[in-house]
């Protein structure tokens, strides 16, 4: 280098340096005024796209990835390993890549996909495609283990721009395509692009023509894209393009024109390279074997065997014993001649791997890239001078930062990292003496900003580092209670319609849409607040995200409703009436009577959120009507009553549901517990006033219910609570200042308790917030369910001694319901089994779809829904 030079470029260096001191100090003071707000983290401030996404199936844990599991096979094989293998054995080569129709010159037109029907659309047209070409645009800077950002998909007669951050949690829709053996995709150096695809969105890529593999194959003198579309195609590309921030929205046009260039040619260059390959003198091939291979496609064969051996691969995260290690052995064995004389030599060797270590674990929390954390040259400058202060500190880092980058001639200074600017204190503690092993830094640094008072905000991204200390405890945000969905208290005078929307509909929305994650990050449903609280309560689950809450499993779950190809349970359900669309009020409306389905097997009844929906309450009206009248149909059409017709008073004639001697008539009466109630209540209120003709009926009603015995006041005061749930009991009992003998009630505690739908079935994950265990349906249009007790809970049941209530089961007197409910399903299990219960379902489904024509169903809503 001669002097002139070297001495302008001393004086760009120092003049840099001092522009950059001066911004670095406004830096840091602007960073301590935010430290004194008490925000530390510069995440709580700045939004990454990565943040929106759902589905993340490559965290930032230690942990290995997941595979797709296709069936029970071991997770470690590829899911499609028997499809490429035949590939691999019996390559398909007659494939048309290159019709004479396409567009040379590359027009303006082409499709931005960013929304899911137009995803879909493309999925329809790739799949009566024989070859497509792809590539992918990648982000890695501000991202731990990158993502990809673009796809670009070109037919012969279309390109198509794919934004994968917008369509991030729904890519996997283009997995059967990418899938299918009988088409073939066509990549240019696919090595990175089929692991990527497998990491982001589980597509597994299965018959690929590389033309970079070809290129091998042909021996030309050179494999770049570049290269190829120079060649074949006449047109130069700037590779430039390759390392923009392709997470930037909209696109500049020239990354578009870039974008497309990549994969706009390559079914034209698989063309030229196909016919090429055709023409290969196939020296290897002696004569006794060619009866055997075919001459003309020896070296087209090659070029398909070699690239679908790339199909093969499987992405995998890469493991090291002990966090940033392997990185500072590297930074340690380059460094080792300046450093080997030292006598702080062992001080710098343990310096670089306290560093990396950090920088791992900083990197993986803020899921940000090594590079970008912090530089190789800055830990090795870092360590080498141990500097104390703050500034020092940012100092260091510029201009080891500087140096490197003048080095590799890219211009723009760099300050220290965001990450490092805003953990500045975490140098004091690396830079300290009494620390005994990494192991413990570790620990203590995870501890210091995830934990329970940590600097740094959760993400799908590094919750799993917490899952081998789960000694961290996220502070219980959420578990102050949510009433907002209970049912308002206020006693219905009218029974109006609006009284009702005001009494039953839902107060807040009833799909909180509140998130729960697989401990690998994977979405596995929505659900309410609720039951966010019961796993945080528990320690079972980790918040992630507060607005709208969502949180991560510490445990593996029993199933993931995707691996079944239901996507049902993971929709975001809309606050709307499944009927008409009404989003102003909603109420939950069961589609399968209660009174049958408390009665199923239990496996059965798990499914429950598809089986309920909300319904405005015209709606709710139409359906339920629909719904008694079918049930109507349904007790003739087995010969089993809706009402108890007689009830006991001794143990021996207990047996209400009569399972096989039911010598119950249709239409002989039975009393239902709304009509029992009605007659209690005006005994007790009027009785004495009453004309003795009036009384006497009201009476033989009650006698019905008794059993025809005589009946005592206290009988009466008893019949008042017959169907009702346990909270109306107790307001009922509060207000009356009744002095039930409730040691013979069935316990308000068992019912109260926690949801037992509250376990890991994740089938039940939508379950709405239910305070109740059950709840039938109720019409909306009785003036006396309004007035007194329209939710209408079974659990107390006609029984013989001491009282009415004592220890009968629950499950046998909803609405009166019960015991019939119970021989229906009784029947059905004997006769058909539980095929005879799917089939009850599907025909309560269908009377449930007659009734309102619903045109606001979850997509994935059935009637034939099985379980
Ligand atoms: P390509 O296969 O050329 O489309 O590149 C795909 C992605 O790989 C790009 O979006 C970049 O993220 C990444 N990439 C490829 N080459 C480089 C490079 N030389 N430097 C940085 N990133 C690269
Ligand atoms: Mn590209
Ligand atoms: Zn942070």
């Amino acid at each position: 280098m001669d002097n002139k030079i070297k001495m302008k470029l001393a004086i760009t260096i120092s003049s840099c340096l001092a522009v950059i001191s001066i911004l670095l100090a406004n830096r840091y003071r602007k960073q301590r005024k935010r430290k004194q707000n008490l925000s530390s983290c510069y995440l709580k401030s700045e939004a990454k796209p990565q943040h929106n996404f759902k589905r993340v199936l490559a965290n930032n844990s230690y942990a290995p990835f997941k595979h797709l599991k296709l069936d029970d096979s071991c997770s470690d094989l590829h899911p499609y390993e028997s499809e490429i293998k035949a590939l691999l054995e019996k390559p398909q080569v007659e494939f048309e890549f290159f019709n004479g129709s396409m567009d040379m010159e590359m027009s303006d037109k082409y499709v931005w996909v960013d929304d899911e029907s137009k995803l879909k659309e493309l999925v329809e047209v790739l799949s009566k495609e024989r070859v497509f070409a792809v590539d992918t645009e990648q982000h890695s800077l501000h991202s731990f283990l990158g993502f990809t950002a673009l796809i670009q998909i070109s037919t012969r007669e279309e390109d198509y721009l794919v934004d994968t951050i917008a369509l991030h949690d729904i890519m996997r829709i283009l997995s059967p395509v990418f899938a299918d053996p009988n088409i073939c995709k066509v990549f240019h150096g696919a090595d990175n692009d089929v692991i990527w695809l497998q990491r982001d969105f589980h597509i597994y890529v299965v018959n690929l023509f590389d033309t970079a593999k070809a290129c091998d194959v042909l021996s030309k003198p050179q494999r770049s894209l570049a290269y190829l579309l120079e060649t074949y195609c006449g047109v130069t590309t700037n590779k430039f393009y390759q390392r923009e921030d392709w997470r930037q929205r909209p696109f500049p046009i020239d990354m578009v024109e870039y974008a497309r260039m990549d994969a706009h040619y390559l079914l034209y260059i698989a063309h030229c390279l196909v016919s090429e390959l055709k023409l290969q003198k196939n020296d290897n091939s002696a004569s006794e074997n060619s009866a055997c291979l075919d001459d003309k496609y020896y070296f087209v064969f090659e070029a398909y065997r070699r690239s679908n051996v790339l199909c093969l691969q499987l992405f995998t995260k890469e493991l090291e014993a002990s966090p940033g290690q392997s990185a500072a052995s590297s930074i340690i064995s380059r460094h080792v001649n300046d450093h080997k004389s030292s006598t702080n030599y062992t001080r710098f060797q343990e310096l670089v791997r306290r560093l990396c270590s950090w920088r791992d674990l900083m990197a993986r929390m803020h899921d940000e890239s090594l590079k970008y954390v912090l530089s190789d040259s800055a830990i090795v400058a870092l360590a080498e001078n141990v500097p104390l202060t703050a500034t020092d500190i940012c100092n260091t880092i510029s201009q080891a930062d500087i140096d490197t980058d003048l080095l590799n001639s890219t211009s723009n200074p760099r300050f220290p990292s965001s990450v490092v600017l805003s953990h500045l204190d975490d140098f004091e503690y690396l830079f300290q003496d009494e620390i005994n092993n990494l192991d413990e830094m570790f620990q203590l640094i995870l501890k210091k900003h995830l934990g329970p008072n940590g600097s740094c905000p959760f993400s799908l991204y590094n919750y799993g580092l917490l899952s081998k200390s789960n000694d961290f405890k996220v502070s219980k945000r959420l578990v102050t209670k949510e009433n907002g969905y209970k049912f308002s208290r206020q006693v219905a005078r009218k029974a109006s319609r609006e009284l009702f929307v005001q009494k039953f509909s839902c107060k807040s929305p009833v799909y909180h849409n509140c998130r729960i994650y697989a401990n690998d990050g994977r979405l596995l449903c929505y659900c309410d607040r609720r039951k966010l609280e019961w796993y945080l309560q528990r320690d079972l689950a980790k918040l992630v995200d507060e607005d709208p809450p969502a949180i991560i499993l510490l445990f593996e779950p029993k199933g993931r409703p995707e691996d079944e190809g239901n996507d049902f349970y993971i929709q975001s359900k809309k606050n709307i009436c499944v009927g008409c669309g009404e989003g102003n009020h909603y109420l939950r409306y069961r589609i399968i009577p209660s009174c049958y389905r408390i009665h199923f097997p239990e496996h059965l009844k798990s499914h429950r959120s598809h089986d309920i929906v909300l319904v405005c309450v015209d709606c709710h009206e139409k359906a339920h009507s629909s719904a008694e009248k079918y049930k109507k149909k349904v007790a003739s059409e087995f010969g089993i009553p809706l009402f108890v017709h007689k009830v006991v008073n001794s143990v021996e004639d207990q047996d209400v549901s009569g399972s096989s001697a039911s010598v119950m008539k249709l239409g002989d009466g039975g009393v239902s517990p709304l009509e029992l109630r009605t007659a209690a209540m005006a005994l007790i209120r009027h009785g004495p006033r009453m004309p003795p003709k009036r009384r006497e009926e009201l009476k033989e009603v009650v006698k019905k219910y008794y059993g025809g015995r005589d009946i005592s006041e206290e009988d009466l005061e008893n019949a008042l609570l017959v169907g009702m749930s346990p909270h109306e009991r107790r307001r009922l009992r509060k207000k009356r200042g009744m002095s039930l003998n409730s040691r013979n009630l069935v316990s308000d505690k068992e019912f109260d308790s926690p949801d037992k739908a509250l376990t890991t079935d994740m089938e039940d994950g939508s379950e709405f917030n239910n305070n109740e265990t059950e709840t039938e349906n109720t019409s909306i249009l009785d003036p006396d369910v309004v007035g007194s007790s329209a939710k209408q809970n079974g659990y107390i049941g006609p029984s013989g001694n001491e009282g009415v209530f004592a220890t009968c089961s629950s499950k046998l007197s909803l609405l009166g319901h019960g015991p019939h409910g119970k021989q229906v399903v009784d029947f059905l299990l004997k006769e058909h089994g539980e095929d005879g219960i799917r089939e009850f379902c599907q025909r309560w489904r269908q009377v449930f779809v007659e009734a309102i024509h619903p045109r606001f169903l979850p997509a994935g809503w059935d009637v034939t829904h099985r379980i």
